[in-house]
């Protein structure tokens, strides 16, 4: 079950009630800069739609939603420079042990600097 807390900071992005620096914009995603950023490139992507996590997304959206967000993931890593360059990291984060701060569902695109091994410590 997941419900959706339309008060979170990405709902209030999509709302235009904050400001955000867009990287593109499609019929069914947003892409942004993240406000801290932890590389050179680091560029959250969004759908538009009411979706918590990765597995809400998967299994809710719709196939258009699902194709668009996962192309524009794609578009941005090349129009970035990173996928013909030195490469890149997704991360999507949910709930508690991944520690989720913004619960809309959101990839982390990341690059620019080499990222080490995939997990630190906890
Ligand atoms: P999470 O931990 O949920 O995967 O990541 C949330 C990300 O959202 C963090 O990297 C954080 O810096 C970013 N973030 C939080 N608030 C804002 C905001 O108001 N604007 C933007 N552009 N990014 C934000």
């Amino acid at each position: 079950m997941h419900s959706y807390d339309d008060q979170n900071i990405f709902a209030k992005i999509l709302r235009g009630e904050i400001p955000n620096k867009t990287v593109t914009e499609t019929e069914h995603t947003l892409a942004f800069e993240d406000i801290a950023p932890q590389a050179p490139t680091h560029v959250l992507v969004i759908p538009k739609g009411a979706y918590v996590t990765y597995d809400h997304f998967a299994a809710e959206a719709s196939d258009a939603e699902i194709a668009d967000f996962t192309r524009t993931v794609g578009r941005i890593c090349n129009e970035a420079g990173l996928a013909a360059g030195n490469g890149y990291r997704l991360i999507s984060n949910a709930g508690e042990d991944a520690v989720q701060e913004v619960p809309h569902f959101h990839v982390h695109i990341v690059g620019g600097r080499p990222l080490g091994r995939i997990l630190g410590k906890a």
